[in-house]
């Protein structure tokens, strides 16, 4: 999907937001180019930056939540709920017109999903080469989940991106894909942080039986982090099946966080199934 860049359209020419106006900057002629990087189809992370309102600073690297006063982690983190060593944000918080633009691909609106695919290309080459991933991975989905549409959302954004990362990036390639999903979510959107949190137990697992994980460090992609259940049990199933050494998230988006209520709900809950 690598020729569909020029695609890259924004289907509000009436309301034009920088989001928009940088994905055109970074769409083929005739298009002008951007002035920061040009026409590459990877958008380096800084033309992301200037264009998408930042994660504030403070606010917890794991789960992306503010912290409550005082301890260094939040209550979900506290709650020893968390697999997951940090979680990246790519264009922020799902509001606005990033949260037309992800509406758009999970609706696989080409457009969208090169967008989506080009923005991860350049977050995978600058910042996670920096560290090194051993494996990266998107989360599994189950054929269930497609409900007629034409492709997966996450897979088509990451199969955009990973002939522009690879090698430099070590993307799976999903053939076969590492992780895969046993058994299809109930619409998860319905449901309450914590029964999204039970319905996800156990829901993913090592596709094969593989040496591959051992001692790796991965990441995990997903497109958003909503209760962050899902990449959890991803990181959960490398981890304790598979002998990872850590696993860390990436999310072209995270939903913005409902009252700490939620998230207390959801240690309660994880507390009183463990006991
Ligand atoms: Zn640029
Ligand atoms: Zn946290």
């Amino acid at each position: 999907m690598n020729g569909a860049v020029s695609g890259v359209r924004s289907p509000a020419a009436n309301a034009p937001s920088l989001l928009w106006q940088m994905l055109r900057a970074h769409a083929a002629p005739p298009a002008p180019p951007c002035p920061r990087c040009g026409y590459g189809y990877a958008i380096v992370p800084e033309c992301v930056a200037a264009c998408v309102p930042p994660v504030p600073s403070d606010v917890c690297t794991r789960c992306l939540q503010p912290r409550p006063a005082g301890p260094r982690r939040c209550s979900a983190c506290a709650g020893g709920v968390w697999r997951v060593g940090r979680t990246y944000a790519l264009l922020g918080y799902k509001r606005d017109a990033v949260q037309r633009l992800v509406l758009a691909a999970k609706r696989i609106e080409p457009w969208a999903i090169a967008a989506l695919g080009r923005v991860l290309a350049g977050w995978l080459l600058a910042a996670a080469r920096r560290s090194s991933y051993d494996v990266v991975v998107p989360v599994p989905f189950h054929r269930a989940a497609l409900r007629g549409r034409a492709a997966h959302p996450l897979t088509a954004i990451y199969l955009d991106a990973r002939p522009a990362v690879w090698p430099e990036v070590r993307a799976d390639d999903l053939a076969p894909a590492l992780l895969r999903q046993r058994h299809a979510h109930p619409a998860r959107r319905a449901l309450s942080e914590a029964a999204r949190w039970r319905s996800v137990r156990g829901a993913i697992a090592l596709a094969f039986p593989t040496r591959l994980l051992r001692g790796a460090r991965v990441l995990v992609i997903d497109d958003v982090l909503t209760s962050g259940a899902t990449v959890n049990e991803c990181a959960r199933a490398l981890l304790d099946d598979g002998g990872a050494a850590s696993v860390d998230a990436a999310v072209l988006a995270r939903q913005p966080w409902r009252p700490a209520r939620a998230c207390r709900a959801v240690n309660l809950t994880m507390r009183k199934d463990r006991v």
